[in-house]
């Protein structure tokens, strides 16, 4: 019999509704689970992770411009609101879709009538010998923050050095998309800051910021007037860009090139591309897609799965005949949104519709007034309005009041000047996952 799926206001005796699993509180798994809120459903939010990560300030934690904290939110406060919304911390090892059970890395087990794959991506390293172990990728909040922790410690270090050492201090931003333009912009301003503000007894001329790719162009996602403007903004702070770079061996110190250019290096800043090869998604199914990434129907349910959805970075969405949707925020949060939807029209017997991609367009900010934004039309705006309205947008999507508020006043201060940021070394960054 077919069940009714409307709001039923007060308390409910949820043990009679049908349980989704959403594996993932990243956007794709929050969307979901709020268009789940309240419906005859009860709701299970299983991540690794006790918290969200808005990861496209994460570049700004790593540079000490903004806390970790200001840039994650608790997924249990999220949907705290929410009666048949509930969250258990672990990690998922695996599904068996026979048992329609999902088994947590302590063998606990949980049963599902319909799961949702939000798992996301992770770093590609493209089997580079030396590349996962020693270069620092940016994908995680303790990414971010091992990051922030090698930057201030390097800053230190040549502090110690300065008396006797004139060597210069090498940090290499492997990869010319957004992430790498956007850290290699803040990174500049921090050592800038650091020199000004902190009394760092350190020479200017020392570092080099090298911005390498193998592209003959930065942002190949936008038109070429948008790659040539980041180029000369990033220029203009500083930063050595350099094209049809090949990198074949990072060391513990030291970055290796096809031309056989081996540079000593403070770090190596890995923001060459992402994958979903090695993550719960990518074990899905027998034949991944794209990138990793788990293969859906129009509706996003898994090829030849009746219950068991994926989202997000997590899933190569149709697109066209040829193409699948980019991995960015709002396919996540779109399709997470349109999965609720399917999951309650299966509930109610109703026949399932497919996903259709509403482009938001692209933005990437170079530094503190500048940035590009690529619009759905393909319009470019540059400069102090297109930084105005990356700082509109990040701060709309951010989750939660209080983050909202933190990040503006801490933007605004920062227009103005840079005073002050947490440049803290946080050792146990170290050993966290
Ligand atoms: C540094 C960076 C900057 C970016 N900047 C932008 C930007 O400016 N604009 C834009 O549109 N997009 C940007 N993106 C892309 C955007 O952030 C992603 O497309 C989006 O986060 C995808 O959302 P998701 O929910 O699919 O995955 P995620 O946000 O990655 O969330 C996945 C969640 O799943 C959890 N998880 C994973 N595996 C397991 C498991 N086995 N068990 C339990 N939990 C698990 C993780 O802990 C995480 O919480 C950026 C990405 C990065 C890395």
């Amino acid at each position: 019999m077919a069940m009714s799926l409307q709001t039923t206001p007060g308390s409910r005796d949820l043990s009679r509704f049908p349980h989704v699993v959403v594996i993932g509180g990243g956007f794709a798994g929050v969307a979901t689970a709020r268009g789940l809120a309240d419906k005859d459903v009860r709701v299970t939010v299983v991540d690794k992770h006790n918290f969200h990560t808005f990861l496209p300030l994460l570049y700004q934690v790593a540079t000490a411009g903004l806390e970790p904290a200001d840039v994650a939110y608790p997924i249990r406060t999220i949907f705290g609101q929410a009666d048949n919304i509930g969250f258990r911390h672990g990690r998922v090892r695996e599904v068996d879709h026979a048992r329609s059970i999902i088994v947590l890395d302590d063998d606990s087990e949980i049963a599902f009538d319909h799961l949702v794959v939000a798992t996301g991506a992770t770093a590609a390293f493209f089997g580079i010998p030396g590349a996962s172990r020693f270069a620092m990728p940016l994908y995680s909040l303790a990414d971010a923050r091992r990051l922030r922790n090698r930057l201030l410690l390097a800053l230190e270090e040549a502090d110690v050095q300065s008396e006797h050492s004139t060597a210069s201090l090498n940090f290499v931003v492997v990869g010319g998309g957004p992430t790498g333009v956007e850290t290699s912009g803040a990174l500049s301003e921090l050592i800038r800051i650091a020199i000004k503000r902190d009394g760092l007894r350190l020479d200017p001329s020392r570092f080099r910021i090298v911005l390498v790719d193998l592209a003959p162009r930065l942002l190949t996602a936008f038109p070429e007037s948008a790659s040539r403007y980041a180029k000369r903004e990033l220029e203009s702070l500083g930063v050595e860009v350099e094209f049809g770079r090949s990198v074949v061996e990072v060391e513990e110190h030291a970055i290796r090139f096809a031309d056989g250019e081996r540079l000593e290096t403070a770090a190596v800043i890995w923001a060459a591309g992402v994958t979903s090869s090695g993550t719960l998604a990518h074990d899905l199914q027998a034949s991944a897609g794209p990138g990793g990434r788990a293969r859906v129907t129009p509706d996003l349910r898994l090829l030849e799965s009746t219950n068991v959805w994926a989202v997000g970075d997590a899933a190569a969405v149709p697109l066209s005949n040829t193409e699948f949707c980019p991995q960015l925020a709002p396919v996540a949060i779109q399709t997470g949104r349109h999965c609720a939807e399917q999951i309650l029209r299966v509930l109610n017997e109703e026949a399932t519709t497919p996903f259709k991609y509403r482009n938001k367009g692209i933005m990437a900010t170079i530094g503190r007034h500048a940035a590009v934004a690529k619009l759905p039309h393909g319009a470019v705006i540059k400069g102090t309005a297109g930084w105005l309205a990356w700082l509109g947008l990040h701060l709309w999507y951010l989750i939660g009041f209080r983050n909202k508020i933190r990040v503006m006043i801490n933007w605004t201060w920062r227009y103005f000047d840079w005073p002050s940021g947490p440049r803290l070394i946080v050792a146990d960054a170290e050993t966290a996952e």
